[in-house]
């Protein structure tokens, strides 16, 4: 089979090095790729979000099947104009990544069937939205309705914060994701994220992740798109787990479903632990990036029939075998990130880095030039690891970090510490 990646971070590199490996893939693409994916994959340079030139593509290269990595072009409806031209493709339509790209959808879909959630109003216009407020306990959550690449969220812990987030979302500050906001109470508990893959019926876990989402050790600076991940994360027990299926996952797929939207694709559950149970933080509809990279490294299952079993809904004749060894990844990224960028420099060791046992290094964002990679983005490289145990994957991760030769790259250096805690290892 020909085969198309969307996408061109960390996640699309690990798609494609699983599908890679696949002995059902004659020709693999990614559009549009990166330094790393073209070692393993023919990139061709396209804005995933242009249905036509991805259309396009598929003509020209015969394509059997497409795999769209990131949300942006899901949410936008890539995977309704593929389909419509007859074109297999695995990711949810429009219609159904209306839960990532509205946190109003998602809320009042929990509303409706029951699924655990913070109490929360959602609201079009500033006036009602303060007048609730003022009727809410401190701290309160003020999230854009829409996509804001993980900025449209603000934890207020004074009264005045909170109305400052309100007017803020209603003068534009997220552009049009904040012409609706969603108000929430504030949960307590410990976050774990959930991965699940869904072909409109059925669904089939895939397993938890813990990521690292602040910049610096300690959890210190802002938050970025993620600097380090674990899986499975070891809050998550196994009757957690099963609890999490139970009253989370599977109503979700079941409520879309009922209401004519199908899910078919990954769902990606932010979850807060708390003294009640595992609630539902919100919902995004493809993997995790960098969590894709852990999981995947995890996956003894071929992935690409795993993924068409899932866009022709008979997930249920499946079963997915997963090495038992827990994997950690640490992100590289250009120093500067998640600011501006300083100039990024030369990359090199990569291959010295991989050559260290049960490592893999997935580029972000890299361009190879001649001998060398140099950066093309913030986060550049996930050094990811397999390990008996999650110190020992931690250990052998930084090792291979060691190995990298990049004077412009920083990198976190407590990844996977608090899990390791967790873990009591
Ligand atoms: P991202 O894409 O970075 O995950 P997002 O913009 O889609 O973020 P959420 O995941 O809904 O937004 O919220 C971001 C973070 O804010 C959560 O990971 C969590 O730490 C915190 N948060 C969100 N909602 C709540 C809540 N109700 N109570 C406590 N913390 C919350």
């Amino acid at each position: 089979m020909n085969v198309l990646v969307i996408g061109s971070g960390g996640r699309e590199h690990a798609l494609c090095w699983a599908l890679a490996k696949s002995p059902l893939v004659t020709r693999l693409f990614c559009a549009p790729g990166n330094g790393g994916i073209a070692q393993v994959a023919t990139c061709i340079d396209l804005d995933p979000k242009d249905s036509e030139r991805v259309l396009a593509l598929v003509r020209s290269e015969k394509i059997d099947f497409v795999v769209v990595g990131p949300e942006a072009p899901l949410v936008i409806g890539l995977v309704d104009k593929l389909s419509e031209k007859g074109v297999k493709v695995f990711g949810p339509t429009a219609a159904a990544a209306q839960l990532e790209g509205s946190k109003g959808f998602t809320k009042d879909l929990c509303a409706r069937h029951d699924i655990p959630t913070a109490a929360y109003g959602r609201f079009h216009d500033k006036a009602s939205a303060l007048a609730y407020l003022a009727g809410q306990p401190i701290p309160v959550v003020i999230k854009a309705d829409g996509l804001a690449a993980g900025k449209g969220v603000v934890i207020a812990t004074t009264r005045d914060e909170a109305v400052a987030a309100v007017e803020d979302c209603f003068a534009g500050r997220f552009g049009s994701a904040g012409s609706e906001i969603v108000i929430e109470a504030f949960m307590t508990g410990e976050e774990a994220s959930f991965f699940a893959i869904a072909d409109g019926r059925h669904v089939v876990a895939l397993g938890s992740a813990q990521d690292h989402k602040r910049v610096f050790d300690h959890d210190e600076g802002p938050n970025t798109g993620g600097m380090g991940a674990v899986a499975p994360s070891p809050l998550m027990t196994p009757a957690m787990v099963d609890e999490v299926m139970a009253r989370i996952i599977r109503p979700t797929v079941a409520a879309m479903a009922a209401e004519g939207r199908p899910f078919k694709g990954v769902l990606y559950a932010g979850l807060m632990l708390t003294a009640e149970g595992p609630q539902l933080i919100e919902y995004n509809v493809r993997f995790g990036d960098p969590e894709c990279q852990v999981l995947l490294a995890r996956m003894q299952t071929d992935l690409l029939p795993v993924l068409i079993a899932a866009a022709e809904g008979v997930l249920d004749k499946l079963n997915i075998e997963w090495d038992p060894r827990p994997a950690v990844t640490v992100v590289m990224a250009t120093r500067g990130y998640p600011g501006d960028l300083l100039p990024g420099g030369e990359i090199r060791g990569l291959e010295a880095a991989g050559a260290v046992p049960g490592v893999t290094v997935f580029h972000a964002a890299t361009r190879a030039a001649g001998d060398h990679f140099v950066p093309t983005g913030g986060r550049v490289l996930n050094v990811t690891a397999l390990g008996e145990t999650i110190t020992a994957a931690r250990e052998t991760a930084y090792r291979a970090v060691a190995r990298i030769d990049w004077p412009g790259g920083f990198n976190r250096t407590d990844i996977a510490l608090k899990a390791i805690a967790a873990a009591g290892e």
